[in-house]
């Protein structure tokens, strides 16, 4: 074949400058797109060798990242199905620019929407390369090896080459600005980061050993990837030890995770993955907004805000979707049509599973309620759907530590705290130790007391009054406890008006520093149930400061409802 040059098919002249420009940021992904195109390639091949259309030894499918610090290269490659001339011509120079094109046209001064619209591919091998060469050979017979040459303006050659295996390497001049790329460890962490789970091997120089003190290189295949991912395998095949140990490589050094998910979903999306409930241990769990995102076994982002419901972010796993898009922005991603159907399939699947567990095994979701609790009330509070299912599943703690449904809980106190207009008084404490001889007092009433001491507890107990009929949450040092004491406990105070005054004036002179505090002095107890004074706070005011003040200390969970 002659020697021949061209012009790569882009209107534009200008595509170069804008890929290394504007996509300065990301650098680093010239490695995903070319090793999954490698991959891809590879599969391509595999399910042409199993339909019997390409009829050769399929042999080692490994694909090969290797480095020349001396040369100043990075070779990518593979033994997938190839390229003819024909093809190069119309994959490289003409289609993969093609929607560059469109969208440089239409977004010609508008930098951020090219960033975000339109991947790259191939082209992006340009952010880090001064030069760029494909030498191919097709798998189908008879074909001849090319070698495609560029050097980032629109002009390429393309020659004949003398490769003898089936496959294609992609060598890249690694630019001045880029060198650090030619780093061994560096190329490793990235392998490792976006590679770790593709399904074709991996393969990055030699395994090495400690031998005499010193690390020595093996003959064996550095192999990075895992190439059957947990979330790709069948659930019946997998114990719960699978899953555990998922995790740890995951996220090393965690906790073991309470429950999981098993993602799989066909129509009308394809979505595999598995999501786990993981202990959060304090307020500012630093293990938010880890789930990784992957499309098609290559890793896109471990940073799913605004992709997934904001509760669903406190959440660990994977999610991998082909229907998600590769290599766009956060903001294209946020809105996307089938990103926002794949998020609120999510929140179904969470509150299945989550009814599941309830249903058959109450004790293990009772034992682990205090671990669970946060996330889902926070579903619940963010979530309108979500609360709707999981107001069957939420639970509420009493001060003597038993717990209850919704229903059960509505069923319990029922006969009892009612108060005269009819409304149901859940009584509770955020502070048992501060308001301890309240709480006693309440329970010599006979009543009941939640405790609700968690970080969202007040937020849905607010949440509940409104969805509750005729109901209101209490807490019991609060005024309108004074309105459940039964009447048959009590007759009316035998103190003229002016002498109430006066016991009111005493006590508030005793204690100057508390606002708002109101003393009750109208009736005397019959029973030594009853206090014959009580010192109670306004209810409302009370939280609405509660309120004020959560919301400051709440910044981490977003804006509250
Ligand atoms: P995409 O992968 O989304 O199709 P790319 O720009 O990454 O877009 O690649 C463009 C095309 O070039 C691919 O669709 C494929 O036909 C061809 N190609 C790229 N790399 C290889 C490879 N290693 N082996 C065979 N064909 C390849
Ligand atoms: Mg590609």
């Amino acid at each position: 074949m002659e020697e021949r040059k061209g012009h790569i098919g882009v209107t534009t002249d200008n595509i170069f400058p804008i890929i290394k420009k504007f996509l300065y940021s990301d650098h680093e992904i010239f490695l995903r797109e070319l090793v999954s195109n490698a991959v891809d390639a590879t599969q391509k091949l595999k399910t042409l060798s199993s339909l019997g259309e390409f009829k050769g030894e399929l042999g080692d499918t490994a694909v090969r990242v290797s480095l020349d610090k001396e040369k100043g290269t990075i070779t990518i490659s593979d033994r997938g199905i190839g390229m003819t001339e024909d093809e190069i011509n119309k994959y490289i120079n003409q289609i993969a620019l093609s929607s560059a094109n469109e969208f440089l046209d239409k977004y010609k001064n508008d930098a951020n929407a090219i960033i975000g619209h339109f991947g790259l591919g191939f082209y992006s091998a340009f952010m880090v390369s001064k030069q760029v060469e494909i030498v191919t050979l097709s798998h189908k017979e008879g074909s001849e090896a090319v070698k495609w040459s560029c050097d980032g303006t629109p002009e390429f050659t393309l020659s004949k080459a003398d490769k003898t295996e089936r496959g294609t390497d992609i060598i890249l001049y690694i630019d001045d600005e880029n060198k650090n790329f030619l780093e061994q460890g560096e190329i490793d962490k990235l392998l490792k980061k976006y590679c770790r789970f593709l399904p074709v091997s991996i393969v990055f120089g030699k395994k090495t050993e400690w031998k005499d003190g010193k690390s020595v290189e093996t003959e064996e295949d550095n192999v990075i990837n895992d190439t059957t991912p947990l979330w790709t395998r069948k659930p019946a095949d997998l114990k719960d030890e699978d899953y555990k140990k998922f995790y740890q490589d995951l996220y090393p050094f965690t906790d073991e995770p309470l429950f999981w998910i098993h993602l799989n979903v066909d129509y009308p999306f394809k979505l595999t993955g598995v999501l786990y409930f993981p202990k959060l241990k304090s307020n500012v769990d630093p293990h938010k907004n880890k789930i990784q995102l992957y499309s098609n076994q290559v890793f896109i982002t471990d940073s799913v805000e605004g992709i997934v419901p904001e509760f669903l972010t406190l959440m660990h796993g994977v999610i991998d979707s082909p229907d998600i898009p590769l290599n766009v922005s956060r903001s294209y991603l946020q809105s996307d049509h089938n990103v926002k159907k794949i998020s609120s399939h999510i929140t179904k699947k969470v509150a299945d599973r989550l009814e599941d567990i309830f249903k058959n095994d109450r004790p293990q979701f009772e034992e682990k309620w205090d671990d669970l609790k946060i996330f889902i009330e926070y579903g619940m509070l963010t979530d309108e759907k979500f609360y709707d299912r999981a107001q069957k599943f939420c639970l509420l703690k009493n001060t003597d530590g038993n717990i209850f449904t919704f229903e059960e809980y509505k069923t319990l106190i029922s006969g009892n705290q009612t108060d005269k207009e009819g409304t149901l008084i859940y009584l509770y404490t955020n502070n048992r130790e501060e308001q301890y001889s309240y709480i006693n007092a309440a329970k010599d009433h006979g009543y009941d007391v939640l405790l609700l001491d968690g970080q969202l507890d007040v937020h849905l107990a607010g949440m509940l009054e409104s969805k509750f009929e005729k109901s209101r949450f209490v807490r019991v040092d609060s005024d309108i406890v004074n309105n459940l004491i039964k009447k048959e406990d009590i007759a009316d105070a035998d103190l003229t008006d002016k002498q109430k005054e006066e016991l009111n004036e005493t006590f508030k002179s005793q204690l100057p520093k508390i606002e708002k505090v109101e003393f009750s002095f109208d009736y005397k107890p019959l029973n030594e149930n009853i206090q014959p004074i009580q010192i109670t706070q306004n209810e409302y005011t009370r939280r609405m400061k509660e309120m004020a003040a959560m919301q400051t200390g709440m910044s981490f969970y977003g804006e509250m409802p």
